[in-house]
């Protein structure tokens, strides 16, 4: 056990000198300022010597379970490896020290960069619009419902519902009803994939857009796409397709080919940005011809070619959905982004679907007999186990996840998609190397024959155990006692 690591204030505490006597001092030598507006005592603000500090954030961050230190098969997240070229672009100068308000004329090298990437996420996925603006994807989500209500709204009609399987993501829903729309679930085939007789039966002259997330979060191609296209689009409602996935894809099919109008990537998962806990983030709205005129603005335009090429910036569109956000969105990680295209080039982005897909079949054959898929079939670029056989032995899918923990690896997704028992999603991402792979496999298999007991209390090599996994957002502490 690793002993606890106090926090900034208590190893201050008690400590309080120069700095809180110098900024005491500057409150009282700021005469002018009324009385009341003065501080009585220092303010708590811990004070310990630079050389504690650095040990403090060192010991922290050698604490960190992530992508550089271990395995980590988070389902649905892609933590691959972030080739640390994209770090040093990201982190040099010519990024940095570029502000946002500058001039067109001052920033044609950072243009250049949102055009170029703009221009390579068109060609991936055969849409001709591309914004980048969106931070997430769920806030491409947001901002393509917002595109499609307004496309109705211009052929006078006013769709308010959205049709989403019931395997989707959570931001999904969450997005639609976000946008002022309703949600309308459609439950899954036995195979694991869209009805599309269930589908035909929840769609009505209401339905503004139909959501597929293609692989699907069950790790399986949805091979009735391209049908549930046009059942969608016979029904009078646009589709949109969740690209969350596409590293099971990127440079093998293009998703225009799918019937899609409208998807989002995830530059953060599928071209890598280091990202957790929120961010950071990019996604990249794609869309066709007819959508185009509602993406969010500005748009980044280029004249000429070669070296007579300049960029601007388009505002003048009078139909778009606006800005999402502040300036052109999330710079550093579309930076990263196209220098990881760049570096892959686009054989190497074929690859990198096939040695995805490879992978979560490789762990999902091994586990068969230990732990079953939820679905037959082949798996894309993860694989969701079913973890009845956990409950069985008196244990679960969370236990299996804590104990994982103890074995040096991260802890796979659980109980997400909601239609599996005791989901095991598992995603080894197109990284990982086969001895990585047969070292988690062989400890999904070793925790599998412990004693439920021991499960039950995992993990137990870990600086803390079992947290309270509500308890921060319920009772947040944001003022340390003074
Ligand atoms: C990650 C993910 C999202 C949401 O993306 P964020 O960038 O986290 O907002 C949506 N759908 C799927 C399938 C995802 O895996």
């Amino acid at each position: 056990m690793i002993a606890e690591e106090p926090l900034l204030f208590e190893l201050a505490r008690g400590k309080a000198g120069d700095y809180a006597g110098v900024i005491k001092g500057l409150d009282s030598a700021a005469s002018g300022l009324p009385a009341d507006a003065l501080r009585s005592g220092p303010p708590p603000i811990p004070e310990i010597s630079e050389l504690d500090a650095v040990r403090h954030f060192t010991r922290l961050s050698r604490r960190n379970a992530g992508v550089d230190t271990q395995f980590y098969p988070l389902g649905s997240c892609t933590m691959k490896y972030n080739p640390r070229i994209n770090e040093d672009l990201a982190a040099s100068p010519a990024v940095t020290g570029v502000h946002p308000l500058w001039g067109p004329e001052m920033i044609q090298g950072a243009l250049a960069v949102l055009w170029e990437t703009a221009r390579r996420l068109s060609e991936i996925s055969g849409f001709p619009g591309v914004s980048l603006q969106p931070a997430a994807g769920a806030q491409s989500e947001l901002g393509s419902l917002m595109m499609i209500r307004r496309y109705h709204q211009d052929r006078g009609r006013d769709p308010r519902t959205v049709v989403v399987p019931d395997t989707s993501h959570g931001t999904n829903p969450a997005s639609a009803a976000l946008c002022g729309l309703k949600v309308s679930q459609v439950p899954s085939g036995p195979d694991g994939l869209l009805d599309l007789e269930g589908l035909r039966r929840v769609l009505s002259s209401d339905t503004a857009a139909l959501m597929v997330t293609n692989p699907n979060t069950l790790g399986m191609f949805e091979t009735g796409m391209a049908k549930a296209a046009r059942i969608a689009h016979d029904a009078g409602a646009l589709v949109y397709l969740d690209g969350a996935n596409m590293n099971a894809q990127v440079g093998v099919m293009r998703p225009v080919e799918s019937g899609a109008d409208i998807m989002h990537f995830n530059l953060h998962k599928t071209f890598s940005t280091p990202h957790g806990s929120g961010g950071p983030g990019a996604g990249a709205i794609a869309c066709i011809r007819e959508l185009e005129p509602y993406l969010p603005k500005p748009i980044v335009e280029r004249t000429g070619t070669g070296d007579g090429s300049a960029y601007r910036l388009q505002y003048d569109r009078p139909k778009s959905v606006g800005r999402l956000g502040a300036f052109h969105g999330n710079f550093a990680v579309v930076v990263r982004a196209l220098a990881y295209l760049l570096r892959t080039g686009s054989d190497g982005l074929a690859d990198v679907a096939r040695h995805a897909v490879l992978n979560a079949n490789y762990v999902r054959v091994l586990l068969a007999g230990t732990l079953p898929p939820a679905y037959p079939g082949p798996s894309m670029h993860e694989v969701v186990l079913n973890g009845k056989v956990l409950k069985e032995r008196g244990t679960s899918a969370l236990d299996l996840a804590k104990r994982l923990l103890d074995h040096g690896f991260h802890a796979p997704t659980i109980y997400f998609p909601h239609i599996v028992p005791e989901a095991v999603m598992i995603e080894p991402t197109e990284t990982e190397s086969p001895a990585t792979l047969d070292a988690f496999v062989s400890a999904v298999k070793a925790i599998m024959d412990e004693d439920p007991a021991v499960l039950g209390t995992a993990p137990h090599e870990t600086p803390v155990g079992r947290l309270d996994e509500v308890k921060a957002a319920r009772e947040p502490v944001l003022r340390w006692p003074a």
